[in-house]
C-alpha cells in the first residue's frame, strides 16, 4: 500500500452530491481530490441502441446485491463519472412547501425536515441556475413560490403530446411544464432518442458530468481521478476524525490523509462504506451512534401507465415534458395525497420487448406507436426497517413498500382518466424493486444526534470532519424527483463550510 498523498478535501463520488459539493467549494482555492471509481462514459453508438441499453442491459454493473430473501440481483445502478445522473430524465423539480413539513399519507406520517421550503428556496434558485433548469412556474397549483424565475424558458412539447395535454386540461387537470435540465436543440441535433434512461455524453444534458463538474474542473485546485474506489475510511483513536481513507486505484491499494471528508457516494454505498468501516471506536460503523446508518432506505412507489388508442398516433422522440400534481398534496377530492405523475419518455417498441419478449416485435412497435406513457410516483414513507446492511461484504437490501395503497389509488386514478380521453386500454406496471433510481435516506439529517446521523449541514454528529453530501441526508422522499434538492443542499453545506473555516 501506499501513502502517497494529502489534500485539504477529498470527494468520493462524482454524482449529483460529490460534483455539486466540488462547484461549490472550487473557488475557495482549497485542494480538492474526487476519487470516482467508475470511468467516463464513452462517446458510442451503443448510447442509442435500445436493444442494448434495455434488453442486453449492456451499462449495467456486474455486481451483486441480496434481497431479502438473500437472492442475488443485477442493481440498476450506475457507476461512471457523474453518477445515477448519467442516464437520469433531467427533471429538475423543486419539493413542494408542503414536504418540508409533516405531512399525514395512507401508508403513516412523513416526517418535517428540520429547515422550512422558504429558508432552503435560494439555494433551489441556485442549483436551477447551475444545471441551466427549462422551466415554467405558473401552471402547477402546487408550485411553491421562486423567488427568481427558471433561467430558461420551458421546452415545448412535441405535437402528439399537446394533443393528449390538452385532453387532459379539458378534463379539468392541470398540466404543467416539467423543470428540465436540457438543452434540447443540442439533443436534438445528435439524439433520436428519448433522454431518461438512456446514457449520456455530451448531448444536451445537464447532469452532474456535463454541469457541476465540467465547472468545478476549470480550477486548478480541483482534480478528478476515476478507477478509484474507496474502499474503508480509518478514524483517528483519539480524536475520532477520519484520518485517513483508503482506496484501490485500478487494482493498486493508495491511501490518503484528507483535512476534510465529503462522502457522496450514493444513498446505499455511501451507507454501506460508513457499516464497512466499522472498528473499536465505532462497533456499529461510522456515524453510527444513532443506529440510523443504513436505515430508513427509501426509493419511491412508481408504476408506468400507457393508454392505447388506435386513432391517436404517437410520432414524439422524447416526449417529456409535462407532468401533473392535482393529486399531490390531496386526491383531488380533500383526502389524502396520491403523489406525481409525469411523462415517462417515449416506451418504444423495443422497450417494452425488454420486458416482454415473448410478444413480438411488430405488435409492440404497433402499440408504442399508437400509445401514450406515463410516470406515476408516490411517496415511500421513512421507516428503520427499511435498510441498507453489509455482511460479508456484500451489500443486502431490504425494502418493503409502504403506502403502497396511495400509489394504487393514484394509478387507477389515472388510468380512469387517461379511458376517458379515449384511450381505451391502459396498461400499467409497476416499476422492478431491484432498480434504486431514487435511492435516499439512509444517513438521515435531523437536530436530534439520538435519531439522525447528520446536522442539518450534513455533517456527522460523530466525525468532525465527515460531511455526507449525496441522497442519504434525505428525511423525507417526497414523490418529487431527488436531483435538484440533492444540488440545492450540496450548495448550502459547500456554502457553510467554506463560511464557517472548517479546518
Ligand atoms: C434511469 C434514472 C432516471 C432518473 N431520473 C431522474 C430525474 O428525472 N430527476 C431526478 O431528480 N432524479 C432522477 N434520477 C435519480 C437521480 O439520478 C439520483 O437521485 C442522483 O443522481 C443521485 O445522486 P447522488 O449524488 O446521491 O448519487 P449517485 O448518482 O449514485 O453518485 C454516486 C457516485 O459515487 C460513485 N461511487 C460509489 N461508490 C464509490 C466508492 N466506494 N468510491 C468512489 N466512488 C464511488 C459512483 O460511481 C457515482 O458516480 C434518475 C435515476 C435513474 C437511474
Amino acid at each position: 500500500m501506499f501513502l502517497n498523498h494529502q489534500t485539504d478535501i477529498l470527494i468520493i463520488g462524482s454524482g449529483i452530491g460529490g460534483s455539486t459539493m466540488a462547484a461549490g467549494l472550487a473557488p475557495s482555492g482549497l485542494n480538492i481530490l474526487i476519487l470516482e471509481c467508475g470511468i467516463q462514459l464513452p462517446d458510442s453508438p451503443i448510447n442509442q441502441d435500445q436493444d442494448q441499453i434495455f434488453t442486453e442491459q449492456y451499462f449495467k454493473p456486474d455486481e451483486e446485491w441480496f434481497d431479502k430473501d438473500k437472492q442475488a440481483f443485477k442493481p440498476g445502478n450506475y457507476y461512471y463519472v457523474g453518477g445515477n445522473s448519467k442516464f437520469f430524465g433531467a427533471v429538475l423539480a423543486r419539493y413542494r412547501k408542503e414536504d418540508f413539513l409533516e405531512m399525514a399519507h395512507e401508508g403513516g406520517t412523513s416526517p418535517a425536515w428540520p429547515f422550512s421550503y422558504e429558508a432552503f428556496e435560494p439555494w433551489y434558485t441556485r442549483a436551477e441556475a447551475l444545471f441551466k433548469v427549462r422551466g415554467d412556474d405558473k401552471f402547477d397549483p402546487t408550485e411553491p413560490y421562486h423567488s427568481t424565475q427558471y433561467p430558461y424558458k420551458a421546452i415545448e412539447d412535441e405535437t402528439a403530446i399537446k394533443v393528449v395535454k390538452e385532453q387532459l386540461t379539458a378534463q379539468g387537470l392541470h398540466p404543467y411544464p416539467l423543470p428540465l435540465a436540457i438543452d434540447i436543440e443540442q439533443w436534438r441535433q445528435t439524439r433520436k432518442v428519448p433522454w431518461d434512461a438512456h446514457p449520456h455524453f455530451f448531448n444536451g444534458k445537464i447532469d452532474a458530468e456535463t454541469g457541476p463538474l465540467a465547472q468545478a474542473i476549470q480550477y486548478k485546485n480541483v482534480r478528478l481521478q476515476t478507477n478509484s474506489k474507496v474502499i474503508h475510511l480509518k478514524t483517528s483513536p483519539t480524536t475520532n476524525r477520519i484520518e485517513e481513507v483508503i482506496y484501490a486505484h485500478h487494482d493498486e491499494l493508495q491511501s490518503i490523509r484528507p483535512k476534510l471528508v465529503i462522502l457522496s457516494a450514493g444513498a446505499i454505498h455511501s451507507a454501506a462504506l460508513l457499516l464497512r468501516s466499522k472498528n473499536q471506536n465505532n462497533p456499529e460503523g461510522l456515524s453510527n451512534s444513532s443506529g440510523m446508518v443504513g436505515r430508513n432506505f427509501m426509493n419511491h412507489n412508481c408504476s408506468a401507465i400507457i393508454g392505447f388508442n388506435h386513432r391517436y398516433t404517437n410520432d414524439a422522440i422524447y416526449s417529456k415534458t409535462f407532468g401533473i400534481n392535482d393529486f399531490y398534496l390531496n386526491d383531488g377530492a380533500g383526502g389524502l395525497p396520491l403523489g406525481n405523475i409525469q411523462l415517462l419518455g417515449k416506451v418504444s417498441g423495443k422497450i417494452l420487448k425488454s420486458n416482454m419478449p415473448f410478444i413480438p416485435s411488430f405488435a409492440l412497435d404497433y402499440f408504442s406507436r399508437h400509445s401514450i406513457d406515463f410516470y406515476a410516483m408516490s411517496e415511500d414513507l421513512p421507516s428503520p426497517d427499511n435498510r441498507v446492511y453489509v455482511e460479508d461484504d456484500k451489500i443486502n437490501l431490504v425494502w418493503e413498500r409502504n403506502n403502497w395503497s396511495a400509489h394504487q389509488k393514484l394509478v387507477h386514478k389515472f388510468s380512469a382518466i387517461l379511458k376517458d380521453c379515449g384511450f381505451y386500454f391502459v396498461l400499467n406496471q409497476p416499476f422492478d424493486k431491484r432498480t434504486p433510481s431514487h435511492q435516499c435516506g439512509t444517513i438521515r439529517m435531523g437536530n436530534n444526534p439520538k435519531d439522525s446521523a447528520l446536522d442539518t449541514y450534513c455533517r456527522s454528529y460523530d466525525h468532525d470532519n465527515l460531511y455526507v453530501v449525496d441522497a442519504s441526508f434525505f428525511p423525507s422522499s417526497a414523490a418529487v424527483n431527488p436531483a435538484l434538492t440533492i444540488a440545492a443542499q450540496a450548495l448550502r453545506v459547500s456554502h457553510h463550510i467554506l463560511s464557517t473555516s472548517p479546518f
